[in-house]
């Protein structure tokens, strides 16, 4: 980028918030996705940012955002750089605008059950600072320590909560965005309107193609009055299934719902939390319709044992990648070939899904080490890894059978992703995914970016 542009940008954040080096230009192209798992997405990890921006305040991101539209240079918007599917990958180079300065608390109030918070904070700040009112947010991926307010809107991610409190999503009550022609708007803290259009809406998941996020107001519970760990164990998934299923039915919410399948053992871990007498009945009938589908109660221990683990793995992200530059993150998968997917599909499909995708898997010497619902019998994962990983071209035959299931979930009348986004890793099958509806994508986009500046290169657009 030329020096000019690069003394406008310095009189707006200040010297200390542009950065230039190649080292900060390298470290902030990346997010946690690696070449390795991109399965034909490889380009777009050529181009290098030409400029990291660090405003401080909503004023400096409709300045910085203004400029780039007069000048038409991609703006990507940043967060913590945890996501997995490369949504922060500066395809056509441009500037990266890390959000992260924007990381204050400006308000709690336990009367609305809301918190207004700036778009950069760190998910465990926002934990840290609701405890001291005896409350906690609803979503509560694994990426707590590592993940920000703004990031998970745009993700519309899901977490261990989300059984009980829905997706990042869920927990927007208002947004303060900047348009990428650099307008400041904001919606409003009310449960529900029929004042028109949700605009919520349009930007939770949508990965900041249409502005940056510099506020949120998000919903938050107060800390449950009781809580009950437990876990059952099924002969196959089918049963497993079948229970999590007349749970969902009966109208039964636990905190935590996870069916797992790994090395041949299929378990239930659950949680409950809310007043005493709703997690005591909760509780109960679950264990009887467990019971029903020959399910065995095997103890609180197992989930006790998982629920303080959960945050682990952003913890080891933490230490080893985060801030790191592209190498050091990549490392981390290099030589390993696996692809964790996670689809969403009608009650009814899943069970078929998961039959037909195991004979195109092994079609293409592929197989899946671990199967699971996550919140809602609706949202099943895969780990799929290649059976041998010596035969010639294996990884090349796993992308393909990858590419096949993900497909297959499309046409069985679900999505092919319900948490991490899309970034530059689904690009590819998205259209097929939205058929017309992605003109519509397309037309708001044209209206709200016609410069295309914002994102570029993601959600198809
Ligand atoms: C160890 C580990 C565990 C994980 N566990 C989970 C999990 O349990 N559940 C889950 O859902 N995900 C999980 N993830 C993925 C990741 O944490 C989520 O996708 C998260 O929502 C990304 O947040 P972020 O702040 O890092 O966003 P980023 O990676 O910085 O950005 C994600 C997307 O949002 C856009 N964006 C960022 N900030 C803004 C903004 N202010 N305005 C508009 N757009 C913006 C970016 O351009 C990008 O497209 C995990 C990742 C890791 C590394």
């Amino acid at each position: 980028m030329d020096s000019s542009k690069i003394e406008v940008l310095t009189r707006v954040v200040g010297a200390d918030n542009v950065l230039i080096e190649s080292y900060d230009l390298d470290r902030y192209s990346a997010d946690a996705l690696s070449p390795w798992r991109a399965f034909g997405a490889e380009s777009a990890f050529e181009k290098l940012a030409e400029v990291v921006v660090r405003p401080g305040s909503v004023r400096e991101v409709s300045e910085v955002v203004g400029l780039a539209n007069e000048w038409r240079i991609p703006v990507i918007p940043y967060g913590g750089g945890t996501g997995v599917m490369g949504g922060v990958l500066p395809v056509e180079g441009g500037m990266v605008v890390d959000v992260k300065r924007l990381n204050r608390i400006l308000s709690i109030s336990p009367q609305d059950m809301t918190a207004r918070v700036e778009a950069g904070v760190v998910l465990e700040d926002l934990y840290d600072a609701l405890a001291e009112h005896g409350l906690m947010p609803g979503h509560d991926p694994y990426s707590v320590p590592i993940a920000t307010v703004a990031g998970t809107i745009s993700t519309n991610g899901v977490g261990y909560r989300a059984s009980a409190f829905g997706p990042m999503g869920e927990q927007v009550a208002a947004l303060e965005v900047v348009t990428p022609t650099g307008q400041v708007i904001s919606t409003r803290a009310v449960p529900k309107n029929s004042t028109g259009p949700d605009l919520n809406r349009l930007f939770i998941g949508s990965e900041g193609v249409f502005g940056i996020i510099t506020k949120a107001t998000v919903k938050v519970f107060r800390k449950p009055e009781a809580e009950v760990f437990a876990a059952a164990g099924f002969d196959s998934f089918d049963d497993g299934f079948g229970a999590v299923g007349e749970m969902m039915a009966l109208g039964i919410r636990p905190t935590l719902l996870d069916l797992t399948e790994e090395d041949g053992q299929v378990k239930l871990y659950l949680l409950f939390e809310g007043f005493r007498e709703g997690v005591a009945a909760n509780h109960l009938r679950t264990m009887q319709v467990c019971k029903e589908f020959g399910g065995k109660d095997i103890g609180p221990e197992p989930t006790l044992d998982y629920w303080e683990y959960r945050h682990e793995s952003a913890e080891n992200f933490k230490r080893t990648a985060l801030d790191k530059p592209r190498e050091v993150r990549w490392n981390r998968q290099r030589g390993r070939s696996f692809d964790y997917l996670h689809l969403a599909l009608p009650i009814s499909q899943v069970l078929e899904y998961r039959r037909r995708s195991e004979t195109i898997l092994a079609e293409h010497g592929a197989r899946v080490v671990e199967y699971a619902l996550w919140s809602r019998p609706e949202l099943f994962s895969m780990m799929v890894v290649p059976s041998r990983s010596n035969d010639a071209g294996y990884r090349d035959r796993l992308g393909e059978g990858v590419a096949r299931v993900l497909e297959l979930a499309q046409d069985m009348g679900g999505i092919m992703e319900y948490c991490h986004g899309t970034g530059v890793k689904l690009n590819h099958l998205l259209a097929r995914e939205r058929g017309t509806s992605q003109d519509v994508i397309q037309s708001i986009k044209r209206a709200l970016d016609p410069a295309n500046i914002m994102n570029p290169g993601k959600l198809g657009l």
